[in-house]
C-alpha cells in the first residue's frame, strides 16, 4: 500500500545518499595523488570570434583521468579539492600546463591563441598568485596577454579590497579577467562595477531559452549592450543551436562558445582547429 511505498522510497533515497557519501569519500581519498600520478588533463573549448568566424581563444577545462572510474568532470571534484585545499595544487597545475601548452604552440607557430583558465575561490586567497603567475609567464617566455583568468562571483566573495588589489596586480602583467557565469549570482552588477574585468561571459542558462522566450532574448540583448557600454568583450556560453548563434550575431555579441561549434577537445584537436579554422558564423 501507500505506506510501504513510502517506506521503500525513503530507503532508495537513503541508499542513493549513502552512495553519494561513499563516492565523495572515495574520490576524496584518491584526490591526494592526482598530481603525483599525473592524472589531470586539460581540455580546451574554442571561443569563436563572431565578426570573423575564427578561433582566437579557448577555455581550459580540467578533467581527472581516474585509473578506475574514468574521466571525471570538474563538477564532481573541484568542490572537494576546494574543501581540502588541494585546489591550490590542482589550480597551479592547470595554470602551468596551460602556459606550457601556449609556449609549445608559440614555438610551432600555431595560433595566435589566448587561453582562459578558471580560478576557484581558494586560489584567490593565495597572496603569492600574482608572483607565481609572473614567474610562469617569464619561464615560458609568454606575453601576459595570452592568458586570461575566469572567475565567478563566489571566487571574489571574501575580501573585496584584497581581491581588487590582487586583480590589479595581475592586470598590470597584461593578464585579463573574465567574469564567468554572468547573471547567475546575486550581485553580478556590483561585481562588474567594482572589479577590473575585461570580459563578460553570459551564463548558459540565459542562452538556453533566448530564442524561445522573448523576455529571455531581451535579457541577453541587454546584457550584451550593458557589457559594451562598460567597454567589455562579451562572450555567450553554452550555445547549442544555430538560431542562437544567428541571434547573438544580430545582437552584436563578440564571441560564441558552445557545443554548436565544439565540445571541449584535447590540445592536439584544438591545434588542428586553430590551423584549419573550419567555422563560419554564417549559415
Ligand atoms: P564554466 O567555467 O562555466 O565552464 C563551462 C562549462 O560548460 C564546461 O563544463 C563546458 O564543457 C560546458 N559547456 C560548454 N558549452 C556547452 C554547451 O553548449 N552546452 C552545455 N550543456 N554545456 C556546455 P565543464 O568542463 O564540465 O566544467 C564545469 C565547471 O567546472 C566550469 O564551469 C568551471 O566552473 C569548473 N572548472 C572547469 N575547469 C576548471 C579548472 O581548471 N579550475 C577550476 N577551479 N574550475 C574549473
Ligand atoms: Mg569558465
Ligand atoms: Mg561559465
Ligand atoms: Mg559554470
Amino acid at each position: 500500500g501507500a505506506r510501504s511505498d513510502r517506506a521503500h522510497r525513503y530507503r532508495v533515497y537513503d541508499d542513493e545518499m549513502l552512495e553519494g557519501v561513499k563516492e565523495r569519500m572515495d574520490l576524496h581519498n584518491d584526490l591526494h595523488r592526482v598530481i603525483k600520478n599525473n592524472e589531470l588533463a586539460l581540455l580546451y573549448q574554442p571561443k569563436i570570434e563572431i565578426s570573423t568566424g575564427r578561433i582566437v581563444s579557448a577555455e581550459a577545462l580540467v578533467r581527472w583521468n581516474h585509473p578506475t572510474k574514468g574521466l571525471i568532470s570538474p563538477d564532481r571534484f573541484v568542490f572537494l579539492a576546494e574543501e581540502t585545499g588541494l585546489i591550490l595544487d590542482i589550480g597551479d597545475w592547470c595554470i602551468s600546463e596551460a602556459c606550457r601548452q601556449l609556449a609549445d604552440w608559440q614555438q610551432q607557430d600555431v595560433g595566435p591563441v589566448r587561453i582562459a583558465v578558471n580560478l576557484s575561490p581558494r586560489q584567490f586567497t593565495d597572496r603569492s598568485l600574482p608572483h607565481r603567475l609572473q614567474a610562469l609567464i617569464n619561464h615560458h617566455q609568454l606575453q601576459g596577454s595570452v592568458l586570461e583568468l575566469e572567475v565567478t562571483e563566489s571566487t571574489l566573495l571574501d575580501d573585496t579590497d584584497r581581491a581588487i588589489k590582487m586583480m590589479q596586480q595581475i592586470c598590470s602583467m597584461d593578464v585579463h579577467f573574465a567574469m564567468d557565469d554572468f547573471g547567475t549570482g546575486y550581485a553580478s552588477f556590483d561585481y562588474l562595477k567594482r572589479y577590473p574585468f575585461s570580459t563578460l561571459k553570459i551564463d548558459r542558462s540565459f542562452i538556453m531559452h533566448m530564442c524561445s522566450s522573448e523576455r529571455e532574448g531581451s535579457i541577453v540583448q541587454s546584457m550584451i549592450e550593458m557589457g559594451h557600454q562598460l567597454g567589455l568583450v562579451v562572450v555567450a556560453e553554452g550555445v547549442e543551436e544555430q538560431e542562437q548563434a544567428d541571434s547573438l550575431k544580430a545582437m552584436g555579441c563578440d564571441f560564441i562558445q558552445g557545443f554548436l561549434y565544439s565540445r571541449p577537445v584535447s590540445a592536439q584537436e584544438l591545434q588542428k582547429l586553430l590551423v584549419e579554422q573550419p567555422f563560419s558564423i554564417e549559415r
